[in-house]
């Protein structure tokens, strides 16, 4: 299996392969850019077919931390780790201290914290092998729950979209289909909406959960399917990646699609797609930076919120800039996104090497 070659391999500064056999650990940390600060990510926990995909994710997921990072302006590059689930069992607090001791020989280039698949309580573990760690429950600067402010962020986004469609920031009576409304940023995400004057329309999984959603947003629940088909102003997902791909895109009756998940187009494309339909698109990792300005407040040491709600406003000027170019130069809004944060990247790469 190649590194270097590998499609996904986009000169990330470091690669680290990390085993223990006495704990089972096999991990992947991807250390794409350390340009603007150490490269900040989180650690998924996932059961993979071959150590082959879990390259493919380390590579993939630390560029995509990048971009984020630096697109909302944050002082730390990017990087992200995956640990292959060990079949059988296996002593949890064990393989996430041998992690964290991998995490320890990269002398903070890496640091990291929750994703899919990792509690606070695992980072707790990490924790007494390395200080690189965030995320932590408790703490002089823990920053709990991201969700509530990447939900803020996504309800800016969702406004600096309405206001390119409609010419107003006015909220009321727009009207947005939330899937995944139920879950932690789908549920902060409908009560901004709701406070807004927004009409919403709600999916999730889990269905029983939504009946909040109805009481006390006021919101009117369709079938999990059903949601790509509603005629709305925003489709805002916030559920699952690759939702936007060929089987569901022409099923869309919207002006925009703005919302939390990761990954939302299933390819490139279909950024140019959307903008051909006439529908505007936030970039994913944009409009969900919410949750990573959350924890570099941590990182920086004392929590400050009135510098993480600044870092918010800034996120929703950013993405303005964004849909104005995209429009300006009639070119997929996805495709400037990633233009701008190669540049920042590039710059601040020069920089650092101007000042080494
Ligand atoms: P969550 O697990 O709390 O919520 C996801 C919700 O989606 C759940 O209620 C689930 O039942 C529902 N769901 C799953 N499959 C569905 C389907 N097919 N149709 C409808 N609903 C479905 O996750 P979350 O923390 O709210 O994150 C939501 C998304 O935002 C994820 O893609 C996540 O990666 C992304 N994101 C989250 C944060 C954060 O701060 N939590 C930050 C950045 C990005």
């Amino acid at each position: 299996m190649s590194v270097l070659e590998h499609p996904s391999f986009d000169n990330h500064e470091k690669v680290l392969f990390a085993t223990d056999e006495k704990t089972g650990l096999k991990a992947i940390i991807g250390v794409h850019s350390t340009a603007r600060g150490p490269a900040c990510g989180g650690c998924r926990f996932w059961t993979y077919d071959s150590s082959a995909d879990a390259l493919d994710d380390a590579l993939r997921l630390s560029q995509g931390m990048s971009y984020k990072n630096v697109m909302a302006d944050l002082p730390i590059g990017g990087g992200k780790s995956v640990i292959m689930k060990p079949q059988g069992s296996f002593d949890r607090d064990a393989l996430f201290q041998a992690f964290g001791r991998a995490v320890d020989a990269l002398n903070g280039n890496y640091i990291t914290a929750e994703d899919v698949g990792v509690s606070p309580d695992d980072m707790v573990s990490v924790y007494k092998a390395t200080r690189h760690v965030t995320g932590l429950p408790e703490g002089k600067a823990a920053s709990g729950d991201p969700s509530p402010v990447t939900a803020e962020g996504v309800f800016r986004g969702i406004r600096a979209c309405v206001k390119r469609a409609t010419g107003s920031d006015d909220m009321t009576g727009i009207r947005v289909a939330v899937q995944g409304a139920a879950g932690h940023v789908g549920t902060y995400l409908c009560g901004h909406l709701s406070r807004a004057g927004a009409e919403i329309i709600v999916a999730d999984m889990n269905v029983d959960a939504l009946q909040k959603h109805v009481k006390e947003f006021g919101a009117t629940i369709v079938d999990k399917d059903a949601i790509y088909d509603q005629e709305v102003d925003v489709f805002a997902p916030c559920a699952l990646g690759s939702i936007i791909n060929p089987d569901t895109i022409d099923r869309l009756k919207v002006r925009m699609v703005a919302g939390a998940a990761n990954n939302q187009l299933a390819t490139r494309e279909m950024g140019a797609e959307l903008q051909r339909r006439g529908i505007l698109y936030a970039p994913d990792y944009v409009i969900n930076a919410g949750g990573i300005i959350n924890v570099t407040g941590e990182i920086r040491g004392d929590y400050d919120p009135a510098w993480v709600k600044q870092k918010l406003v800034n996120l929703e000027a950013t993405l303005g800039e964004i849909l104005d170019r995209a429009e300006n130069e009639g070119r997929p809004s996805n495709v400037i996104a990633d233009e701008m944060a190669r540049a920042r990247i590039e710059e601040a790469a020069a920089s650092k090497a101007a000042a080494a």
